[in-house]
């Protein structure tokens, strides 16, 4: 907002282009408003000469690396399927940042690489973790897309394991739900929550090493319908 306001940028919010006009090359955009169901209502044209429209579409970890390394991917975050220690499906190969999962601050990624960097120097030192090893796995119940880490170990958890999601749609008066073998371990109060806004929870090792077999489902509600 504050980019926009310097540079006297005007944000038409609930507004789409309807048509792109040139030939050789693009010469205007016509915008309109659109209706409660996303459609462009007719009447609310507006011309708006130029010559570049950009287009923010999202984005998507790039898995050149990874899937070349034979790691295993995630379907829903489009990258490594990772433990608490930020180690992938191959052992004493670690990821960290935007290969993982989309993130919108770099200090969340500062603190992803900083315990990937501390993982991998006790891989060094010390070998890779016993294979029976207990692994609780994080799933994502109602209203959340996904999880990263996917995969909890609590034998290597020290205090806490950090826990990283996003919703599905917007949320108010809120309410992120832990869940494991039909109980509630604990919950998390947010007033808000947005697909584009990442999510994090801690949970405690006490909690990780009562979960039941099945694993650990996180889940977002109205906190009426929690
Ligand atoms: C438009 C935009 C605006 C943003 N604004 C902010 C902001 O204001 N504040 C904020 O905190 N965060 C912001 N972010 C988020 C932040 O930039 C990212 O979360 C962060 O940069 C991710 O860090 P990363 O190291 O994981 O990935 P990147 O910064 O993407 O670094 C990955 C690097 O790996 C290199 N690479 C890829 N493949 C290979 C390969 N095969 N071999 C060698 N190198 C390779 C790439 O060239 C790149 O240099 C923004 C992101 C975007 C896209």
């Amino acid at each position: 907002m504050q980019c926009l306001n310097d540079y006297h940028i005007p944000l038409y919010l609930s507004h789409t282009i309807t048509e792109i006009r040139g030939s050789r090359r693009v010469e205007g955009a016509v915008v309109s408003r659109v209706d409660g169901r996303g459609k462009p209502v007719p009447g609310t044209e507006r011309l708006f000469d130029c010559d570049t429209i950009l287009l923010s579409v999202g984005l998507i970890p790039e898995n050149e690396l990874s899937r070349n390394a034979g790691i295993e991917l995630d379907p829903r975050t489009k990258g490594p399927v990772v433990c608490e220690n930020m180690e992938t499906s191959i052992p004493g190969v670690f990821a960290c940042g935007n290969v993982v999962h989309v993130h919108d601050l770099v200090d969340f990624v500062t603190a992803e690489s900083q315990r990937a960097g501390a993982a991998a120097a006790a891989y060094a030192l010390q070998g890779a973790a016993p294979a029976e090893e207990k692994a609780v796995p994080l799933k994502n119940g109602e209203g959340v897309g996904y999880t990263v880490p996917q995969r909890v170990r609590p034998g290597r958890v020290e205090k806490y394991a950090e826990v990283f999601f996003r919703v599905r749609r917007n949320f108010k008066g809120s309410v992120i739900e832990v869940e494991s073998g039909g109980n509630v371990l604990s919950a998390f109060k947010r007033e808000h929550m947005a697909p584009g806004e990442m999510e994090h929870i801690v949970i405690p090792k006490r909690l990780l090493e009562k979960a039941a077999d099945d694993g650990i489902t996180i889940s977002a509600k109205e906190a009426e319908k929690a």
